[in-house]
């Protein structure tokens, strides 16, 4: 009799024995009994003396789902550090790591698929015949070196080439099970066309390359447009060639089909791609050809970081200082750190790269704990935008434009140029008042006022997302004069219609670009000159290069200014710096103005004046003088209750806790930025210490007492391990 150690997917932080008639591989799947359920869990561990006293009350394991691991060393060590660093369910970790549909319990193993092979008498046909049709070509090029083309590796050749091959019977599709072939890239491989590095990029390429095998994690600092995608891509090269794999990490809206086809055109290889809106299916199929090593690049979101390699080359996180990076609920985890795990586990180099880096990236650059690689002109030639301020103190306003803004902008649009306007709210206004009392309009769960939506005649609760009608009278004192307070995208796009009569203009916003193709539709009449004038939010500061803006204009930069959250000047400055990059590429040169009612405020005149690497320097300095992160170590336990009292009562009895055994510096309990959400009232408590070790051990002796706190089954609570968001 073996005692098996299983990962089961329930919210509790510890392991299950269960009993079996032999010792079972770690990372392989077991269908177990947990009270009247059955549920899939994995394997971490066989012990032979179990430390239950009545081993007769161990349930014994129903099935064994696989005979080899899902979950392979290196990732159950990931598992591991994950649980522990971020005090979390095992079992739950587990599931996160694995595809939906494995966890479920399906096989792992390739299912038929309709396979492209060359027709068996090709001997006889004339490949030169398709000269003119060159993707037809390619395929039938490829299908003559790699055997047979499963569906998604024959994409980019198009659907058309393939039917045309089809029809011309060169090839044939038959339903096969997929052989996944280790390195079958390099019977493709072609290396296409590259510019030659420019001095800084060759010392970065060079660094790179003298880290093969062999951990190292690298900071590429490169300003917006300087080259780095392009360091990607030649660092990679000798590794690809080597027949190793690289996974690369982007943020959600960063992984556009450009992205993709940039690297698929420079390797000729088809590229795997991993991001939230792939079917079940076929995120089980990337993740069966990475783990076969049959793909030579994978390119995905957060969760790629999970993808199974075969034979690992190296790992990069793409514009590393982004936010989606970090999950907020459930396994709160940062993808950045959770790499530099990973590479270090695989014994191999992590590249991240930005324009503008993390704080605690930088900080690690600067202290030789990362290498630190810089690029610090434009590639090409291109000039950077110069950045301005716009004192808008006693200037006439128009929509939430100030006057001297409004001639700048016509200067742009006269010279036929493309104007871009950030605004960093959607809807037409944040606010609806009486004007003969005062009151505000709030949604009643969220105690927050309802955003103005005029397009759709209504108030959107932009924390619950809860809608109501538009009101005719104040609810207070029945006046019907109820007008908006401050300025969101809606509103814009309506004053600019009026103020430019006659110039095309567009807005981009979740409201207006819905899905991901509207908004690549959208992105490509811009770069046609469709448009004079855009308008949007977040959306159009990430991955979108603009070649004919060359005036970009941000409105309100002052609410950063005086946030709550300590991290808000280092996220202003990214928007701004990345906003920045996104102008005047080639031969338009740009320039950038930043409309505030604080032109003397130290931070945007460092920002403007310096730019984005002198700024977070010191910044970095700030937050040392006041022992903020990265020079201490953080955690947070938020809880919402319906009562309030409940959820402040129970930080405060967590807080008790931590006072009566360990040395934790503690803040709180106080209400989270949104103080009300969905009905709960929300309160947080910080904790930090010089040092994460002492920290996480006072957190890990603590949390069985928190756990049996009297109000910790009555309020929702979580623990939140280097938080990036206060809200
Ligand atoms: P980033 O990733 O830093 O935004 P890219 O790698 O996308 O920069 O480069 C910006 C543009 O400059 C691209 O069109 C790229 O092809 C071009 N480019 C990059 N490196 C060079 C170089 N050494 N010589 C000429 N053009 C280059
Ligand atoms: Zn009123
Ligand atoms: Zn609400």
């Amino acid at each position: 009799m073996a005692y098996i150690q299983v990962a089961v997917p329930v919210p509790l932080r510890q392991l299950f024995t269960y009993t079996h008639t032999s010792t079972l591989y770690r990372g392989v799947r077991v269908s177990v009994p947990f009270g009247p359920r059955k549920l899939v869990g994995v394997v971490v561990g066989t012990v032979l003396e179990s430390d239950v006293e009545d081993v007769s009350k161990l349930k014994a394991i129903e099935s064994v789902l696989d005979d080899n691991a899902v979950i392979d060393d290196v990732l159950l060590k990931m598992a591991q550090w994950l649980w522990q660093y971020y005090h979390h369910a095992p079992g739950e970790v587990l599931h996160a790591m694995l595809p939906v549909l494995l966890r479920k319990g399906e096989s792992p193993n390739p299912e038929p698929d309709d396979m492209l092979s060359l027709t068996s008498d090709v001997e006889s046909i004339d490949l030169s015949i398709l000269s003119r049709a060159p993707k037809q070509k390619a395929c039938a090029e490829a299908l003559e070196k790699g055997d047979m083309l499963a569906s998604a590796a024959r994409k980019r050749f198009g659907a058309p080439a393939v039917k045309a091959l089809v029809e011309k019977s060169v090839a044939t599709i038959t339903a096969t099970i997929p052989q996944f072939k280790c390195a079958g890239w390099l019977n493709t491989m072609e290396v296409g066309e590259k510019p030659i590095p420019d001095k800084e990029q060759s010392v970065a390429i060079a660094a790179l390359n003298r880290q093969h095998n062999s951990f190292a994690v690298s900071l590429l600092e490169g300003v917006t447009g300087s080259g780095k995608t392009e360091v990607y891509l030649q660092a990679i090269e000798p590794l690809l060639a080597d027949g190793k794999q690289i996974l690369i990490l982007v943020p959600e809206i960063g992984l556009t089909p450009q992205t993709v086809s940039r690297f698929e055109k420079r390797f000729g290889i088809d590229v795997g791609v991993l991001h939230s809106q792939l079917s079940d299916k076929a995120r089980l199929q990337v993740w069966q050809r990475a783990r076969a090593g049959e793909l030579g690049i994978i390119i995905g979101t957060r969760s790629a970081i999970f993808t199974p390699l075969k034979n690992p080359g190296m790992l990069i996180v793409d514009e590393e200082h982004d936010e989606s990076f970090k999950q907020q609920d459930g396994l709160r985890y940062h993808a950045r750190d959770l790499a530099a795990m990973r590479a270090k586990q695989h014994n191999i180099p992590l590249l991240l790269g930005s324009a503008t880096p993390a704080l605690e990236s930088l900080n690690n650059a600067l202290s030789n704990k990362y290498h630190h690689l810089q690029l610090t002109k434009r590639a090409g030639g291109a000039q950077s935008t110069h950045q301005h301020l716009l004192d808008a103190r006693d200037q006439p306003i128009h929509y939430g434009i100030a006057q001297g803004m409004l001639s700048i902008m016509r200067q742009h649009i006269s010279a036929g140029n493309q104007v871009l306007v950030f605004v960093n709210r959607r809807g037409y206004a944040p606010a609806m008042l009486c004007h003969h009392c005062g009151e505000t309009v709030t949604c009643k769960r969220c105690d927050r006022p309802y955003t103005v939506h005029k397009g759709q005649n209504r108030l959107q609760c932009h924390h619950c997302s809860g809608t109501r009608a538009m009101p005719s009278n104040c609810e207070a004192c029945h006046s019907s004069e109820l007008v908006t307070a401050g300025t969101g995208t809606e509103q814009v796009e309506q004053g600019l219609s009026a103020l430019f009569p006659g110039v095309k203009q567009v807005r981009i916003d979740s409201d207006s670009v819905r899905g991901k193709d509207k908004l690549h539709q959208t992105l490509e009449a811009i770069n046609r000159q469709e448009y004079q004038l855009l308008v949007g939010t977040q959306i159009l500061s990430k991955g979108h290069h603009f070649p004919h803006v060359t005036l970009v204009v941000v409105l309100d930069v002052d609410g950063a200014l005086f946030s709550a959250d300590f991290r808000a000047p280092e996220k202003l400055a990214q928007l701004v710096t990345q906003l920045a990059g996104r102008a005047g590429r080639a031969s338009k040169p740009g320039e950038m103005w930043l409309q505030t009612h604080n032109p003397h405020h130290p931070l945007l005149q460092d920002l403007v004046n310096n730019g984005y690497g002198h700024f977070a320097r010191l910044a970095l300095m700030e937050r040392k003088a006041a022992s903020l992160p990265p020079y201490i170590s953080q955690f947070v336990i938020r809880a919402e209750a319906t009562d309030s009292h409940l959820a402040f009562n129970f930080l405060q009895g967590c807080k008790g806790i931590f006072n009566q055994h360990h040395a934790v510096e503690m803040n709180g309990p106080f209400p989270c930025l949104i103080e009300k959400r969905q009905g709960r009232f929300r309160f947080m408590l910080v904790c930090s210490h010089q040092k994460r070790s002492p920290l996480h051990e006072a957190l890990r002796i603590a949390l069985p007492f928190l756990q049996a706190l009297p109000q910790a089954i009555k309020v929702r609570w979580s623990v939140d391990i280097d938080p990036t968001d206060f809200s």
